[in-house]
């Protein structure tokens, strides 16, 4: 998550966005195959493209289910250098604009969030982050996800 623009605090206590719905598993960040090797042996990947989603199991009552470097109490406990890219950017993501071109998009769904013309955000954007991310959605096409109203386009 985007420390800057983003409360970890607020992020620690709700842990919503680690949370998937069977629906929305598909969601899960992907993992390049040499962190993939990095893991510890067990969890069940399937592969997206030249990627790696770690797949969640549900049971019939599941209505979801956390991301298995979900910690309840502390949050994510993959180290910085682990976490995959899409995790290390939230609440930005990458959707298609209306010529179906890669664009940065904000999410909408919470309160502990900036605006999306907050001059913090666009600082930071500005600084070099907007073309670092396009170029990672160039080489990670796993990272352009199909637009949701819950956004809104940077
Ligand atoms: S972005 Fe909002 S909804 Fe998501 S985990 Fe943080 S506080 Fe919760
Ligand atoms: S890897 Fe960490 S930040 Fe990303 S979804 Fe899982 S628990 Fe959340």
């Amino acid at each position: 998550m985007l420390k800057s623009i983003l409360s970890p605090k607020t992020c620690a206590a709700c842990k919503n966005c680690c949370v998937f719905r069977p629906e929305s598993a598909w969601e899960m960040p992907t993992f390049s195959k040499a962190a993939i090797d990095r893991l510890p042996e067990g969890y069940p990947i399937q592969p997206d493209g030249d990627r790696y989603r770690i797949m969640l199991s549900y049971g019939a009552e599941d209505a979801a289910r956390p991301c298995p470097f979900l910690d309840s109490q502390t949050g994510c406990t993959l180290p910085p250098e682990e976490k995959p890219f899409a995790c290390g950017i939230w609440p930005i993501r990458v959707m298609p604009d209306s010529d179906g071109k890669p664009a940065l998009t904000l999410y909408q769904g919470c309160d502990g969030l900036p605006d999306a013309d907050a001059p913090a955000l666009h600082a930071l954007l500005d600084s070099g982050l907007r073309l670092r991310i396009l170029k990672a959605a160039e080489q990670d096409p796993t990272l352009i996800v199909p637009y949701h109203p819950n956004y809104r386009y940077l």
